[in-house]
């Protein structure tokens, strides 16, 4: 195992992935989960908080109005804690990008046990 495999990176809830440019993907199942978990018609979940992703190769959560702001951000939370997008769960320990440590403050941690982690 390397040693970047060996480090785990704890969350600092710091909001900044949530508020990047760029899509939030809603992968396979996702769209239905997340519609039936705020409790709304499927139509009215894809009409009212997704859009077409910037490769039209599926759909994305929109953003506030006027901002690179996830729709579903409250705060310091997110709305959909429960089903949330397999690539926000990601991120930064699945997935992350050059130089990532600048935009995140997520910190070297103990890896969590595969029953209890992300
Ligand atoms: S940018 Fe990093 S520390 Fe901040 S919320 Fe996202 S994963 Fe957590
Ligand atoms: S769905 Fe939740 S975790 Fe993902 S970008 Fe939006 S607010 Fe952040």
């Amino acid at each position: 195992m390397s040693e970047s495999e060996e480090i785990w990176y704890q969350c600092q809830r710091c909001t900044n992935c949530c508020k990047w440019e760029g899509d939030v993907v809603l992968a396979e199942g996702e769209v239905e989960k997340i519609a039936d978990f705020l409790g709304i018609p499927l139509y009215e979940f894809v009409k009212d908080y997704t859009r077409l992703r910037d490769n039209r190769q599926g759909l994305s959560l929109i953003d506030k109005e006027g901002t690179t702001e996830c729709i579903m951000l409250d705060g310091i939370d997110c709305r959909l804690q429960d089903v949330k997008p397999y690539q926000c769960t990601g991120f930064p320990n699945r997935w992350n990008f050059e130089n990532w440590r600048e935009a995140c403050e997520a910190i070297p941690a103990p890896r969590p046990s595969p029953s209890g982690g992300q």
